[in-house]
């Protein structure tokens, strides 16, 4: 180690750390981080220290260096050009900005090469371009102001304005696809609250070796977010002694940001053919992690990719009255420990429900009446649907189920529902679905009001067995969420 600090002889590297070296020399940079070598593999001190800092090492560089088509820190940074493509190499001096070289290949050339823009199955993304499917590497290339993407065929520049490809034909294909120009090329200016649901979307997607660094492996992104584009305070409430940071989610809209959901979107179930007709395919949900992740309310707690409902106007349905997260380091958008907690002070609705067994495919939990919300004697209806966080195997036939609303939403149409827009305005509510929990790890807490989010669900007034009006027989009451 003490050797090392003063120099590590190129020889005992890697091939890729040393192309990353070689690349560095010949921009005229003369300092290079590589994770690797720059944090103490064996130093779970080093490594909180400077996990914490990543997203100010990215934010702070001239250039990031991407082996994007790189399998691991074994690959290589070369690129397999095709040989016979004849390549102009050209040298000269400009009057303003001194000596340059040029090299020119026939743009018809590239008609074949793949962006990973336009790649959106995570299987083809993750064969071709590895470094896209990787959890660390979002913050890095968000972060940094410039990124050279070594691919297979060509080399790709970003920044904050442009990208361009050897090729040329990068910046077409962006045009193309605005999801892509908005989400996978975020200007800094982009990256704003609103775009919080989109970077979790993206992230959930993505792959991690250990599961507990899903915080960490985005806490340069938040500190990003905090710092330079959110809460603007109106009403000086920044003195609420309530963290701006939950956990992965934001105090302000902390409604929106609950949100999530794993898998495929909602929908009113009428007849048995209507649901065996639902999409087979849908993600198997995995089982509750070993580990503590985060708690139940944060999309941390949960290993599959997550969604968002488009929650346009939302009003928020309860009142946040105190929230505490359990920090594991110093870094305050970290990796957080078991006793994270919210109290909230909202409307809380029974409901019954059932599990729909059907052949051959996963089990599916429905909420057969949400009390004073949906009818009870409408026989046309059989229930709605619920996502699961995480598959249940412990919920006993006589347990408690409840909904607690988190926003209600203005909506002129939702989904394919022609019908909707001749009913004139309606609204959506998006709920969580709750089971009780034991609260005895939350000290003077523990009043039988704790819960716990085991899913999630939606239900609007325009759809079939649910009430115009919503019942107002509910009291609001305050419950801790773990
Ligand atoms: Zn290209």
């Amino acid at each position: 180690m003490e050797k090392f600090s003063t120099s590590i002889p190129e020889s005992i590297l890697p091939s890729i750390f040393r192309e990353a070296i070689s690349i560095s020399r010949r921009l005229g940079i003369s300092r290079l981080w590589i994770d690797s070598l720059c944090i103490q593999q064996d130093s779970l001190e080093d490594w909180q220290d400077e996990s914490s800092k990543m997203g100010q090492y990215y934010s702070n560089c001239f250039i990031c260096i991407a082996a994007t088509s790189s399998p691991n820190s074994s690959g290589s940074l070369n690129i397999d050009r095709n040989p016979k493509v004849p390549v102009i190499r050209t040298t000269g001096r400009d009057a303003q900005t001194g000596p340059f070289a040029l090299v020119a290949i026939p743009s018809d050339t590239g008609l074949d090469i793949e962006h990973f823009v336009r790649i959106d199955d995570k299987h083809e993304l993750t064969a071709k371009f590895p470094l896209m499917s990787r959890a660390w590497c979002m913050q890095e290339r968000w972060l940094s102001p410039r990124t050279l993407h070594f691919c297979e065929r060509e080399v790709i520049f970003e920044c904050s304005t442009m990208t361009s490809c050897e090729c040329g034909r990068v910046t077409e294909e962006i045009k193309h696809d605005g999801r892509a120009a908005t989400l996978l090329f975020p200007s800094r200016s982009i990256i704003k609250d609103k775009h919080w649901k989109d970077i979790i979307t993206e992230y959930s997607t993505r792959d991690l070796t250990y599961a507990t660094d899903r915080l960490v492996a985005l806490s340069g992104l938040a500190a990003d977010v905090q710092n330079r584009h959110m809460y603007i305070y109106k009403d000086g409430d920044g003195d609420t002694g309530i963290p701006r940071y939950l956990a992965g989610l934001w105090r302000e809209e902390l409604g929106v940001y609950m949100s999530w959901f794993v898998g495929e979107a909602l929908f009113v179930i009428k007849t048995e053919e209507e649901a065996s007709n639902a999409k087979a395919d849908k993600p198997t949900f995995r089982s509750k992690p070993a580990d503590y992740l985060g708690p139940s309310w944060s999309w941390v707690s949960v290993l599959d990719p997550v969604s968002y409902p488009q929650s346009y106007a939302a009003e928020t349905q309860f009142r946040l009255l105190t929230a505490h997260v359990s920090l594991a380091s110093n870094n305050p958008f970290g990796r957080v420990r078991e006793g994270c907690y919210l109290r909230l002070r909202g409307f809380v609705k029974e409901t019954s429900w059932a599990v729909r067994r059907r052949e051959g495919r996963r089990e599916d939990l429905i909420l057969r009446d949400i009390v004073g919300t949906q009818a009870l004697d409408r026989e046309n209806v059989r229930g709605i649907r619920l996502s699961l966080d995480c598959s249940l195997t412990d919920l006993g036939p006589g347990e408690q189920l409840s909904v607690l609303p988190l926003i209600q939403t203005q909506t002129k149409h939702w989904g394919l529902d022609s019908r909707v827009a001749e009913r004139g305005p309606s609204w959506a509510k998006s709920c969580l679905v709750l089971r009780k929990a034991d609260g005895a790890s939350l000290p003077g807490l523990g009043n039988g009001n704790v819960y716990q989010r085991i899913g999630y669900t939606e239900y609007g007034s325009f759809q079939d067995g649910v009430r115009d009006k919503e019942c107002n027989s509910y009291q609001e009451q305050d419950i801790v969420l773990m």
